[in-house]
């Protein structure tokens, strides 16, 4: 069977991404299984620079086809920030407490407008990167036990119930990541690209 390591070593991301890929005919490899805890630097000006920075590596680390995630949150009022700085935004508060903080800067502002984005890149014989987002807003409060990172906070389109309230299998259906793996699916389903 064919393998290809889901290089994140975000469990939340690797979870998501092995329930989607769930129906392929695949042997998923993670970081953990390969006994990998490199920090690969994410240089990148986009997602998608950062996302095949990271796919290169541990393609050319294991010689396994790869596929690496880079994605963040979009805030509107933040002029777009902190986007690819996700992960580094206010990283000396708990995530809670972050999430605490931004809803509070957002209490009078009208424009709540938000939005995810991820870039999937693939890395084996050919490389290739895909792209999904999830418009919504910032909500109000902080809600919901479930997810992680932004998620409490985060109302996507056509709800009125942040994501971390709505669960996994709402997120999986309608998230920028699902987007992004839904169409590397119909590629790797698609073609001999190993
Ligand atoms: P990176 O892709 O490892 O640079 O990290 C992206 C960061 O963006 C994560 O640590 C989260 O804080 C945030 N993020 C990305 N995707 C999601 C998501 O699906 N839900 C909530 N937060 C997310």
């Amino acid at each position: 069977m064919k393998k290809l390591l889901v290089a994140s070593s975000n469990e939340h991301k690797f979870f998501e991404i092995k329930k989607m890929l769930e129906n392929i005919e695949v042997e998923l490899l993670s970081l953990k299984d390969l006994e990998c805890f490199d920090d690969v630097t994410e240089d990148g000006r986009t997602f998608a620079e950062n996302a095949l920075i990271k796919a290169r590596y541990y393609y050319e680390k294991f010689k396994i086809p790869t596929i690496a995630d880079d994605s963040g949150i979009i805030i509107d009022y933040f002029n777009n920030f902190p986007g690819i700085y996700s992960a580094r935004f206010l990283k000396n508060l708990k995530n809670n407490e972050r999430n605490e903080m931004i809803v509070n800067i957002l209490k009078d502002v009208s424009n709540k407008n938000a939005s995810f984005t991820a870039s999937i890149a693939y890395v084996g014989k050919i490389e290739k990167v895909f792209i999904g987002k999830m418009l919504g807003k910032i909500s109000d409060k902080v809600e919901g036990e479930l997810g992680f990172g932004y998620d409490p906070i985060f109302i996507p389109d056509g709800y009125d119930k942040t994501i971390s309230q709505l669960g996994d299998d709402i997120k999986n259906k309608i998230s920028h990541r699902s987007k992004a793996i839904n169409e590397f699916i119909n590629f790797y389903i698609g073609d001999d690209n190993d």
